[in-house]
């Protein structure tokens, strides 16, 4: 509930200043959106593959698509493009949706992790897919890019055209502002209900709540109690225990 008040504020905020935008000048809000669609069109992979070479991913080899297979066949799930994150200090999956396509990208160390636990990792993933979260993500991303420069755009034009140096800092103010906090909120509030969402429905695919866990915990102990993930996983076992146990 509180998520969809935050969707929808984040997303007002967002359309509020692309208005302004437009009531200064139209072809500012033309220009953007150009902008924003040739990027979108962009040669399939080109910046998705720069993020994934960065992490050292490369695409699934045909051992560990077979060793995948069991798990997409038996739950009538179609295939995502596969990538392995060959970086070491990596030890996590990630479930994104670009350009209409599902992608799942799991680090190399998992395969070490034995078949039930990795099923899990990838039951989890598919789960993001199905509760559309890649999609909203990818929605709420670029509604915070369009909000904290759009913000600091009309703040440049506006304080330039009367000369007012405390214009541009309140403008500035008020994108940091819009920034941290929606960042805040989504990191720490809606994410942590869509992992919740996801680990329950990706248990109910693998039907094996005890390897989530396990795999949960594996995750946790590697990251250390950094970003207190500690207490996030336990909250996440709890909501998934409660769940399956009704
Ligand atoms: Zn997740």
């Amino acid at each position: 509930m509180y998520e969809i008040i935050l969707l929808s504020l984040i997303l007002t905020y967002s359309g509020i200043v692309l208005y302004l935008l437009f009531l200064l000048s139209p072809i500012l809000v033309f220009f953007g959106v150009a902008i924003f669609y040739l990027y979108l069109s962009a040669p399939q992979g080109e910046d998705l593959g720069q993020a994934l070479e960065y992490f050292q991913a490369r695409k699934f080899g045909k051992k560990e698509l077979v060793f995948v297979k069991p798990f997409f066949e038996k739950n009538k799930l179609p295939i995502p493009v596969l990538w392995v994150v060959q970086n070491e200090h990596i030890f996590n999956a990630f479930a994104f949706t670009y350009q209409g396509k599902h992608n799942v990208a799991v680090s190399e160390r998992m395969f070490l992790y034995g078949e039930r636990k990795l099923y899990s990792v990838l039951a989890h993933e598919m789960a993001h897919f199905d509760g559309r979260d890649t999609q909203f993500d990818n929605i709420i991303s670029v509604a915070r890019l369009v909000g904290t420069s759009g913000t600091i755009l009309y703040g440049i034009i506006v304080s330039a055209a009367s000369f007012s140096f405390p214009t541009l800092l309140f403008f500035f103010a008020i994108a940091g502002i819009f920034s941290v906090v929606s960042e805040y909120f989504m990191d720490f509030w809606f994410s942590i209900g869509q992992e919740a969402r996801a680990d329950v429905r990706g248990a109910l695919y693998t039907e094996d709540v005890e390897a989530h866990m396990e795999m949960l915990l594996d995750i946790c102990a590697e990251y250390g109690p950094d970003m207190g993930s500690k207490k996030i996983v336990e909250r996440r076992i709890s909501y998934l225990l409660s769940v399956m146990n009704h």
